[in-house]
Order: structure tokens, then sequence, then C-alpha cells
């Protein structure tokens, strides 16, 4: 039902722009035989969750407004210009959540279905989640990200399915995610400024701005809910907005936006504007490609395709534009990196430190070709660096203390001043005390391990980043698994990346009393290196050799550009 508002919205925006078309006619004399060709830009439109968790959320618009029922209805029609608005919680309880395993993610339906039919041979009884959706511009399709997992379950708790993980066959993911049972249940109060509640609804509703042009803020949105750099901001959007239950019972607004704009207001946070144009275009293509690629997978369960955190891609709304930012998303509009026939999961991280991650590595699941770890030097270079970092001994010492000269590292060139802060990512060094250590670990692991005696990496990617970690005390130990899992367990926020060589320093009693951790890069690792396209750029490479440099094997495509009406 909610794919009604859509249609409505998007008949509404022909008729201005028709409507604009014949009154530009009526003043002109004499009036054009032939009505003038318009470049009409047309885009698919994105739901991104702008607030989650919420009690009540307070916001104004430009423009007067209509309040608007799934089904189409007006439900109120007198929303005003200027003045502070309120959606509040009535009452709401969270959705029923039940838990089950998938076995194997499929890009073809009947590949997932072999696996069902087999598995059955076996004795397991599987379903078939289909995840993602087919991407519409009107009634064309511009990308069908859909896959096929293969399902066991559901179980009532995340318990009784972490039990069959140990019975499945060997080359099963054994994945644990929740599924829906029961919707959330509860209503939304609209309330006027003058304090008096307009309507309940248990439903959705949509505000729809009088005036296309207008803007509504949101004001005192929470940011970074739950991270080191939570706060609050008055966020604009451009789209409409959507109010409405989310899955934990509490009030969820997305911004309803064309997908173009939305890339405007994710560039700025993910790539700083005074970064060379070809490394913003680069930017500008991967952010589109993940979006269009995740679009539908990232939030299965929620009534939105993205969030608005770093979860999926930060977004600021239109407050925080920079026209440098907005050139590189005009100047690429439409553009993907296509692998085969699927747009691809175009990852990025802030610095890889000289060489990338593998994803599956990093997050598990199956390796994608064009997400292979590689050196970030310059061609001629790569001869004289051919060390195994994997290995973790001599050779990724000498890579860490060498600085090689990679597209990440600014601390030799004369990189603009936007690129300066990342030389502290490049290569760092972090000295904790042991029992400073022990407390953080204690800390973030809930575990009493006693006098810490050493830290071990067990297993590296081919980055040198650590996959897993030994952690030894002389009471107990504990094995921590999985990049992040690494960097929030060492440090009290994070350390910048896993990629890292630990000494110790011993004392007079024969226990540690200091570790060091020597590292290279910020982030993961895994896709395009964000230090690195700006290093490229300045080395004078176009956008599409570094895409080519971080996204192998891959084309770039125009899914959709500039139509004539
Ligand atoms: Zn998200
Ligand atoms: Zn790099």
């Amino acid at each position: 039902m909610r794919d009604f508002i859509f249609r409505r919205k998007g008949i509404c925006f022909s008729l201005v722009i028709l409507g604009g078309c014949l009154l530009a006619l009526l003043r002109c004399a004499p009036a054009p035989k032939i009505l003038p060709t318009r470049e009409v830009p047309v885009e698919p439109t994105i739901r991104v969750a702008v607030v989650q968790g919420e009690e009540e959320v307070r916001f104004r618009c430009t423009s007067d407004f209509w309040a608007v029922s799934p089904a189409g209805e007006i439900l109120f029609d007198s929303g005003t210009a200027e003045e502070v608005w309120r959606v509040r919680l009535k009452f709401g309880q969270p959705a029923d959540l039940v838990y089950g395993l998938v076995l194997y993610e499929e890009h073809r339906q009947e590949e997932a279905g072999k696996h069902v039919q087999r598995l059955a041979e076996q004795g397991w009884k599987c379903n078939i989640l289909t995840v993602g959706e087919a991407i519409r511009i009107g009634q064309r399709v511009i990308n069908d990200n859909r896959q096929y997992w293969v399902f066991l379950g559901p179980y009532v708790t995340r318990e009784q399915a972490a039990a069959y993980r140990d019975r499945l066959p060997d080359d099963a993911l054994g994945r644990i995610i929740p599924e829906l049972a029961g919707p959330p249940l509860g209503a939304l109060d609209l309330i006027d400024p003058a304090g008096a509640v307009v309507f309940s609804s248990g439903e959705s509703f949509a505000l729809v701005k009088k005036d296309p042009a207008g803007l509504f803020t949101l004001e005192e949105v929470t940011i970074g809910r739950g991270y080191a750099w939570e706060r609050q901001e008055n966020r604009t959007y451009r789209g409409g907005l959507v109010f409405q239950l989310g899955n934990d019972g509490k009030v969820l607004c997305i911004d309803e936006v064309d997908l173009e704009q939305y890339i405007k207001g994710v560039l700025p946070k993910e790539m700083s504007p005074g970064f060379p144009a070809a490394a913003l275009r680069a930017q500008a293509i991967a952010a589109r490609s993940y979006t269009l690629a995740r679009w539908g997978i990232q939030h299965r369960l929620d009534p939105f395709h993205l969030c608005a955190e770093v979860h999926c891609q930060a977004y600021a709304g239109v407050g925080q534009e920079d026209e440098r930012t907005n050139a590189a998303v005009e100047e690429t509009r439409g553009q993907v990196l296509m692998y085969r026939d699927r747009i691809c999961e175009t990852y990025y991280s802030a610095v890889c430190g000289g060489h990338s991650e593998g994803n599956q590595n990093v997050w598990g699941g199956t390796a994608l070709d064009y997400l292979q770890g590689a050196y970030d030097l310059p061609p001629d270079q790569i001869p004289y660096w051919n060390v195994s970092l994997q290995d973790g001994g001599e050779e990724l010492d000498r890579w860490i203390q060498a600085e090689p000269p990679a597209f990440c590292n600014h601390r030799f060139t004369e990189a603009p001043r936007a690129t300066h802060y990342t030389r502290k990512y490049f290569r760092w060094e972090t000295t904790y005390g042991r029992g400073e250590l022990e407390e953080i670990i204690r800390n973030k692991l809930g575990i009493e391990i006693g006098y810490l005696l050493d830290i071990i990496p067990l297993e590296r990617g081919v980055s040198g980043r650590c996959m897993s970690v030994r952690i030894l005390g002389d009471e107990d130990e504990a094995v921590i698994e999985g990049e992040l899992n690494i960097r929030r367990a060492l440090s009290p926020n994070h350390l910048h990346s896993s990629c890292f060589l630990v000494t110790r320093r011993m004392g007079e009693d024969g226990l540690p009393e200091s570790f060091t951790f020597r590292g290279a890069g910020w982030g993961h690792g895994v896709g395009m290196c964000q230090a690195g396209a700006a290093g490229m750029a300045l080395k004078g490479y176009r956008t599409e050799e570094i895409l080519q440099h971080y996204y192998r094997g891959t084309e770039l495509r125009r899914l959709y550009g500039i139509i004539s009406l």
C-alpha cells in the first residue's frame, strides 16, 4: 500500500513540471508550435531512517503540509509552515522476533533450491528467504539485487538456533539472523503547535509538502546513538517525511528522497569536500553503488532501505551539502560499478595502510572477486614490496616500520590540507600500562583474566589485519574473533585498525609492564581506500582508474541519466 504514495507523488511531480511548461508557454507570445524539450531527472526514491528509537520528534516545515495515510487519504490538510509540530509515541510495544540460521546465500533461486533439496535428503527441512528487491524507475527495473538465502528455523531464541550450528554441513555459513514473528504494536499522535492532538494513528502516515520545494527540519535529532560521538543536531531534509512505529516499538521517521539528493547528503559526511575532485567522483560512484547493492538487504526487517548512521552510510540531509561534493554527484549522475550482471558492494574505508583486505576475512561469507586485498601502491613500486603480511613476522614488522610510498601515505606528499588528518592513521602507535589494558579487557569482554601476560595474534588477513587474537592471563585466557571485535576489545573506544604488532616491556617482577601496539591504517580496509583515492587523484589518475584500482575487474555503467519529456 505504501507504494501508492510514491505513485501519487510521482504524478504530482510530473504535473508540476508540465504545469510549469504550460505557464511558460502562456507567458511567451507567440506560442511555439512544439512543446520545448525539457530535461527531467528521473531516479529512484529511497527511504532513509533519519530518526529511530525516540518517544517524540519535533519538526518544522518551510511549507504548509498535508498528512496522508498509506492508502492515500488526506488525514489532515492544514499543517502550518514555520511552526514546531510534534509526533509523539502514544503507546508502543516492539515486534516479536524469532531466530534462524542462514546456511547458504545464492544470487539465483534455482541454486538455493538445489541446496534445499540436498539438505532435505539429509533430513534438514529448510526454506528460502528472498532478500533485496527489484528497484524500479516507473516500470523499468534498473537493478535487481535479490538474493536467496537457505534458512533453517525459526526458533524461539537465539540460543536455540545456535544449538544447531555444530551439526550443519561443513560448507554452511551458520549465520544467525532474526525474523519477524509479529509486527510492533502501538500508535503515534500528531500534535499541533498549540499542543493539541490532531490525530492518532496505528499506521504509518506521510507528511507531504504543499510546496514541493519546501524543506522539513527535525529538531535535536540524536546522531550516532551509542557511539563516542553521540550528540544532538537539527537536520534538514529535501524529501517528504514518513512517521511510523519502528520494530523497537518507538517513533521511526523516514526521509523519502530522490536517490541523487540522498547521495548529496552522504558525500560530505563520508569524504572531506576538500579532497581532489577525481576522488570525490569515485566516492560518489562508490556510495551510489553501495546504496543500490545493499538496498533492502541491509535492513531486511525494517520498513526502510538504509539508516542514516555509519552502520549504512552517514547521511546529514541538505544542511551539510557542499558545492564540491554536489558537483561530484552531478557529474557522475546515475553511474554505478558493475561486476558481471550485479551492482558491486562497493565497501570503502578511511586509510588501508598500504594494503587492502579481503571482504571474507573481515565479515565472513562469500569472497567477492572485486573485494580482494591488494597493494595500494603505484605499480612500479609493487616488486620492491612483495612481502607476506599475513604471517605477521619480520616482514610485517618491516612493512609497518618502513612507511612505504602507498597512495594513502600523505606524510611525504604535498597533499592538500584536507588530507593531512589521514597522516596520523597511516602508521600509528598506542601504549598501555598493563593495569590499564587489564581494565579495558575487563570492561569490554566482561571477563577476569588475572595478570595480563601476552596478546598473541592467531590469524591474519592478507593486509596483516588480525582476525583472531588470544589474550593470555595468569588466571584465564580468551580468544577474540573478528576484526571489529578485536579493535573494540583492546581500546577504550576502537583501535584504529586490527593491523598491528604487539610488543611488551617486561618489568623486574617478570610481568609485562606495558604493551605497545604499532599499527597501520584506519578502518576495515575492504574496498576503496579513501586516503588512497585522494593520493591517486593528486598523482593525476582519473576517476575510472581510481575505481579500477580498488575494485578490480569491475565496469562503470550509467543506470539512469537524463530523459527528455
Ligand atoms: Zn544501517
Ligand atoms: Zn590505502
